[in-house]
């Protein structure tokens, strides 16, 4: 088994390059910023507060999660319901970085994202994947790119989808997110001293997901080939 963590701030990139490189390395992608937009949509359909420990904490007991991988894509099922779209909201992404700043979800999921590395080669892509989730992890990379640029790339793909936020909207909502992400006491957003600093600034996504294969293809080309020699 290989692991491959990804992390980095919001819209650098992460779940796009790595979906790309998982499948052209033959690895299982898991984006796990489902499970904690998961736990988000659940407590707002509580009519509660993400941004309460109490109310959130008190949602957990009545939450199961599964992620499972459907031709090729991995789908998150909350109590069974499939919320693979539903979680891609701004309203469901804000609730999501609330919820994830309380220790108590943050354990909730830690053992479910450590199984799925232990029974799958993965490219795992999160906040703290390098740092807590699989700190033996093969290969570590922090994936960045200015706010500015990134807030542009969301802007873009939200617009794709008909949504209607401006620029500036966008953009100060990956800065109050980049903020909650990085200063919270619970596994903070921050480059593992172990893992490669990839800045895609300026790359358009064929670069960034080759220079990530790249870094991969370094550390772990062995260990690559080797796998696909015992299939
Ligand atoms: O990656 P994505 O934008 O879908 O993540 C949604 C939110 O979930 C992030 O803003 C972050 O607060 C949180 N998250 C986290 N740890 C992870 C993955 C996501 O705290 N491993």
């Amino acid at each position: 088994m290989i692991s491959v963590a990804i992390d980095g701030p919001a819209g650098a990139g992460k779940s796009t390059i790595a979906r790309a490189v998982a499948e052209k390395l033959g690895l299982l992608y898991i984006d796990t910023g489902a499970l904690y937009r998961s736990i988000g949509l659940a407590v707002l359909r509580e009519g509660k507060d993400p941004a309460r420990e109490e109310d959130t904490c008190g949602c957990l007991p009545g939450i199961s999660l599964a992620l499972r991988h459907e031709n090729g894509a991995q789908q998150v099922y909350l109590n069974g319901e499939n919320v693979s779209e539903k979680i891609r909201t701004p309203e469901v992404s804000m609730a999501a970085s609330q919820v994830s700043a309380f220790p108590a979800v943050r354990a909730f999921l830690l053992e479910q994202q450590r199984d799925l590395a232990r029974k799958n080669s993965v490219i795992m892509d999160g906040r703290d994947i390098g740092t807590v989730v699989l700190p033996f992890a093969d290969v570590k990379i922090f994936l960045t790119a200015s706010p500015e640029e990134r807030a542009r790339r969301r802007y873009l793909e939200q617009c794709g989808k008909g949504e209607e936020e401006s620029y500036e909207e966008v953009l100060r909502k990956v800065i109050e997110r980049d903020y909650n992400d990085s200063h919270r006491a619970a596994a903070p957003l921050k480059q593992a001293e172990d893992a490669v600093l990839a800045d895609t600034t300026g790359l358009d996504f064929a670069e960034a997901a080759a220079l990530v294969e790249q870094i991969i293809l370094d550390r772990a080309g062995g260990q690559l080939a080797g796998e696909g020699a015992r299939e």
